[in-house]
Formats: C-alpha cells, structure tokens, sequence
C-alpha cells in the first residue's frame, strides 16, 4: 500500500507542547512495512510531560526500525513488536519518572501504528485515539483508557455525561506510571481510499466526531485535513496541546521488482541510523518519498508545464478577447455518482459554520459535483474562490490586472448576469445586457462565447455541455448550443 501522510501539532493556548509525533522514512531504513506512525500526549509538572511523550516516541520508534527490519521480515509478529515497543517506552519513561522528585508522575499516552500492505496494526495506551475513515465513515479503532470512557463502557453513564464529567481528564493507562504496561494491540484489514488519523486528546475534546469525519472526506490531501483539523480545534478555544496525524493509503504502483530490492538484506549500519523523535516545533508536512515515482512525476510535471505555456501563448496571442476562443466542447465529464434523493421535510438545519476565509459576494456560489467542491467569486468580482465544504481554500484564482481591477469587474455582483458551473469546474455567465454567454476556466482564462442571443437569463450546464438558458423576451428554455 502507498502511504501519503499529512500531520501538525499545535501547542493549542498551552505555553508548551507536550504532544510529540514521529513519521518514520519506511524507505530509507529498509522497514516491511508501507508506513510507520507514532504519537503521544505527555503528562507531568513543568518539561516532564515533554520529555515522556519525546521519550515514548523515541523508543517506539527505535524498537520498530529494529524488529521491522526487512531483513528479518519473516521471524517478526507486527503485533508482537508493537507490543514490545509500547512495553520498552514504558520502562524507559517510568525510569525516568524515579530519577527525581520533579519527574514523579510523568506518564505519556502513545498510540503506534503500521501499515503492512493491506493491514493495519494499531497499539495504544491512554486516551489519544486512532480513528479510521471508509467511504465516508469514521469509525475509532482505540478504546479510551480513561476513567469516563470505562464507565460509559460498563453502561454506567452516557457519553453525554461523560463529555462534561470533571474525572474526564483520569487516565486509567498509560506510558510510563506503572513498572510494566500491557497495551491494546489490534490488526485490521485496510483498502486503497481508506484514511487513518492518529490525534491527542486536544482534538477530540474539541471537535466533534461530525466534524472531524467531513474534515478527512473532503480535505484534498493529508495534510490540508491535518492543517484543518488543528484549525477546527484551535478555533472552539485549542483548551490543549492538539496533534492530527492523517495517513491515506492508495494503490501501490510500485513493481514486485521495486519491492524484492525493498527487502534485500541490509547492513547493521543501515538500522542503527535512526532519526530522533519529532520535535513539535518542528513538525510540518510529510509525505512518504518515493524517488522513482517523484522522478517521473517531475518530467511529467515538466512536459506539461512546457506544453501548456506554449497553449496559453495560443490562446492569449489576441489579447483579452473572446473573438478567437475556440467554440464550447463538452470535455469528458467524471463518472456519474448516484446521489441520495433529497427530502427537504427531512433535512436537518446545521449550525451555520463560516467556510469562507475571503468575503464572497451574494451572486454566485455553485457546487462542482464531481469534487463537492464550492466556488463563489471574491467581493470584488473579479476573482474565483474554490473551497472544499469545509472551507478549506482549494484554489483561488490570479488577482486581477490594474487595468482588470480598474474596468468592470468579470463578475459584477448585479441581476443582469447569471451564473453556472460544469463538472469540470469552468464558468458560464449569461449577459442579457450584451445578449451572450461566455465561458471561463476556473482561473477567469476566457474559452469561447455565444452571441445573438435575445435575453438569456438563468442557466444551467448538464453534464454532457449542453446548456440550458431562459429566454429572457420569451420566457421559454431554450439550448443556444449543444455538445457535439
Ligand atoms: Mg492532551
């Protein structure tokens, strides 16, 4: 399985982060396995709490690259040496909590987890939580070892009640406050789409689980979910530390040649360069490099970009007109999903939550259906914002010219033009003043117009390109063009 995690810790209103993540470079130390992930939420009086959560993931770390190495692939239980990693942070973390008076008490929670091609190993101690999400549903693969979570377990008080109880913060296991530990180990089957997320407690005390799910289903990459996640938490008043790690598991295309080399034998000297542990002030965004896959993805990057210069050279050698801007062609439109018939008796109102970072003006706000994406134009009209549903900024486009921003802008926030959108994103406007429509790209470049029309009014765009527009003198729907 290919790996492409995203993650950030943010201190939340806390001075000091006690909350530490690592990703381990599978690759680089030669591991069977498609990814490695760690983290921990520490506890104890002043730098204790770091230190115990530094410390866990350290020796996790340490203890995986050893027991994981290719080279002893075949005599390994990932389980086993899941569980015996959490075992030898506790030990190390509970020595260090004997060394002095100040470290009495440090503990830390830690939840590890490895991607073997199709599964999941997860092991954990504490309250910081894994949650997987499939097809667009969340589900979490720990259970708290926290006091109210035990009691809602027993049936005893509801989650409710428990969210409020002042005994939420009573962890009942964790890394380094006993002399030995025995942690949750689980194995579960994984599948290309499926996302992890691996968080601290300052995330799920914050954010509901509601929010956190359509955050990882329509986030465009790991680490946009991991940056809007910790934003989300930040925002309800970030009360702790907060961590996301978000792993998303995709198609390995790598070849059984490319693998075989993966688990040759390696030198001694190869495991024993281990990377520290992960600071959180240095924490950003990773991804899993994949040298030959980022080679050919460079030249094709380059070939492309090559390509569409000379097009966009084509396409504005007459200047900012529409007179030379090829006719409407239909581009192949994405699969067509079936989408649930919507009884508006039976929706229920959400709390209004703010999605947009820009000011957008009232005119214009349309849905891509292939992406779920949302576009609405700037305020100043002459900009197109696209945002994923939550409010995550997937692209906005160039700022307009002097001389564009000078004139009227392309989207006047007035009743005389209408707007749509196709699948692929591009924008139709209805001019009845000028009696046309014309068609941009998501980046405002003009793609072609229809003249002589009477009136056109609303419209709308189907799948196949064909358009459909209100004859503002006749009152009639008419198609001034379809796809050929
Ligand atoms: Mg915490």
């Amino acid at each position: 399985m290919n790996v492409v995690i995203g993650a950030k810790t943010d201190p939340g209103r806390r001075s000091n982060n006690e909350d530490h993540f690592s990703i381990l470079d599978v690759r680089r130390h030669r591991l069977w396995a498609d990814g490695v992930l760690v983290i921990a939420d520490g506890m104890g009086g002043r730098q204790w709490g770091e230190r115990a959560s530094a410390a866990a993931v350290e020796t996790v770390q340490d203890t995986l690259v050893e027991m994981l190495a290719a080279s002893r692939a075949a005599q390994t239980d990932t389980g086993e040496a899941l569980e015996s990693a959490l075992r030898k942070a506790n030990a190390r973390v509970y020595e260090m909590s004997r060394q002095g008076k100040e470290g009495r008490g440090m503990g830390t929670t830690c939840v590890a987890a490895v991607v073997q091609d199709h599964a999941l190993f997860v092991a954990h101690a504490g309250d910081s939580r894994a949650y997987l999400m499939r097809e667009g549903r969340l589900r979490q693969l720990t259970d708290d070892h926290s006091y109210v979570a035990e009691q809602v377990r027993a049936g005893a008080i509801t989650e409710e009640s428990a969210r409020r109880s002042r005994f939420r913060n009573v962890i009942t296991r964790a890394v380094g406050i006993e002399p030995a530990i025995d942690p949750d180990v689980a194995r579960y089957d994984i599948s290309p789409g499926d996302l992890l997320l691996l968080c601290t407690d300052g995330l799920t005390n914050m954010v509901s689980e509601d929010d956190i799910g359509q955050t990882l289903q329509y986030a465009p990459t790991p680490q946009a979910a991991a940056d809007r996640l910790i934003q989300l938490a930040t925002r309800a008043g970030g009360k702790d530390n907060i961590t996301a790690v978000v792993a998303r598991f995709e198609v390995d295309n790598r070849t059984a040649q490319m693998r075989a080399e993966d688990l040759a034998p390696v030198s001694e000297a190869d495991v024993e360069d281990v990377p520290p542990a992960r600071p959180a002030k240095q924490a950003g965004p990773v991804r899993q490099a994949r040298p030959i896959a980022l080679i050919v993805a460079g030249i094709l990057i380059l070939l492309l970009a090559g390509l569409s210069s000379v097009l966009l050279h084509v396409l504005l050698r007459d200047g900012y007109t529409l007179r030379a801007a090829p006719p409407f062609v239909a581009r192949p439109a994405p699969p067509a999903k079936t989408a649930p018939h919507l009884d508006l008796a039976h929706l229920t109102y959400n709390a209004p939550v703010p999605l947009y970072l820009k000011p957008v003006q009232g005119g214009f706000l349309s849905l891509n259906p292939s992406d779920g994406s949302l576009m609405a134009v700037t305020l100043h009209g002459n900009q197109v914002l696209k945002v994923s549903p939550t409010g995550a900024v997937l692209s906005l486009s160039p700022p307009p010219t002097k001389a564009q921003a000078a004139s009227r802008p392309v989207f006047p926030a007035d009743s005389n033009q209408h707007y749509a959108t196709d699948a692929q994103g591009d924008i139709y406007i209805a001019r009845a003043g000028n009696r046309d429509i014309v068609k941009y790209g998501p980046d405002l470049t003009p793609l072609g117009h229809i003249s002589g029309l009477n009136s056109p009014g609303a419209l709308a765009v189907a799948a196949d390109g064909t358009i459909y527009v209100i004859d503002g003198e006749t009152l009639k729907v008419i198609r001034p063009m379809t796809a050929p």
